[in-house]
């Protein structure tokens, strides 16, 4: 069980110091009890310790069965919102490398900082994250007040990068590459087998990147509305434009005319569905739905793996996403 650390938000900072602070202890009192202690750290037997679902599953890719990849996000938590226990904070100090994308999990980014700088893989540069659109409803024409509220929720912050890469095949096949690259550096012993998983891997990726161009190249609206916006990427990628109902964070609460601003956008272009997600609450989709008699249906941006999720791994899940869009966006 993991210690119950639920701070309000605007103390979770603060909560993350102190459990990484704690850790730093553990780790510290570790080292000086035994005179191995500090120089199993890191060594290739410990696993490689990832942030969250989509780099757990890449760096499972590539690994194969060559080494233990763990994961700080459990299954069905919201990844953005992650607290980190202080047994955590010292699993990744043990970890023979931490992978991670900066600026998607607050506390994964504060506790690297405790991390030795060699056995850290931010991918963040290799899925050449953009700036989070600034046409989201949260984003545009909002009130100073506004500002402020949506700031306190929205932790990726205004002008932060969009961290949703796992979304466009092509985008995740180059964080493979950085993830195998690192990997083979770290253990040139077994860069032929990392690089072959990778192939694979990316090969397999490369036959979901047609798939998705082929079945979404003619729809009837390339308008799609989400609820919170992580489809910026795959749209892109596919010629649609997305509208995020929440903006980039989905803790964010969408003022009533921002709520108006998506439902005279579905009026307007056309949109007959609202899509939904598998770990948010589905209450601003529902609302903007029901203003306009748009239907809801459940797309995944595949932030976590659950028993609700349809599909077991990333390309299931990915296909799942497909049929619906062919569906919501009537392709043919
Ligand atoms: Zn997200």
């Amino acid at each position: 069980m993991r210690p119950p650390l639920r701070p309000p938000v605007r103390h979770r900072r603060a909560a993350a110091t102190a459990a990484a602070a704690a850790a730093v202890a553990a780790t510290a009192a570790l080292a000086l009890g035994g005179c191995s202690a500090a120089s199993t750290a890191g060594e290739a037997g410990s696993p490689i310790v990832t942030s969250f679902y989509p780099i757990q599953f890449a760096t499972q890719q590539v690994v194969g069965n060559a080494a233990e990849v763990t994961v700080l996000t459990r299954p069905g938590a919201e990844p953005h919102d992650l607290e980190l226990a202080p047994q955590d904070i010292g699993g990744m100090t043990r970890a023979r490398l931490v992978v991670y994308a900066d600026g998607f999990q607050p506390a994964v980014d504060e506790a690297v900082g405790l991390v030795d700088g060699a056995k850290v893989l931010d991918v963040a540069a290799a899925a050449k994250l953009v700036p989070a659109s600034a046409d989201e409803p949260g984003h545009e024409g909002e009130s100073p007040g506004q500002h402020e509220e949506h700031a306190k929720h929205d932790e990726h912050g205004h002008g932060a990068d969009d961290p949703h890469f796992w979304l466009d095949p092509s985008r995740y096949a180059a964080v493979a590459q950085a993830i195998s690259a690192r990997l083979s550096a770290d253990d040139p012993a077994k860069a032929s087998t990392y690089a072959r998983n990778t192939a694979v891997f990316v090969e397999k990726l490369s036959q979901l990147d047609d798939e998705l161009r082929v079945g979404l190249r003619q729809c009837r609206t390339k308008q799609l509305v989400t609820s919170h916006g992580a489809f910026a990427y795959l749209a892109a990628r596919y010629g649609f434009h997305q509208q995020g109902i929440t903006g980039m964070s989905p803790e964010a609460e969408p003022s009533a005319a921002a709520l108006k601003a998506v439902s005279d956008l579905v009026s307007s272009a056309g949109v007959t569905t609202i899509y939904q997600e598998t770990l948010v609450e589905p209450h601003f989709a529902q609302t903007v739905a029901q203003s306009t008699g748009a239907k809801v249906a459940t797309l995944d941006p595949i932030e976590g793996i659950t028993s609700a999720t349809r599909g077991s791994d990333y390309f299931e899940v990915m296909r799942s996403n497909l049929a619906t869009l062919r569906e919501g966006q009537g392709c043919s």
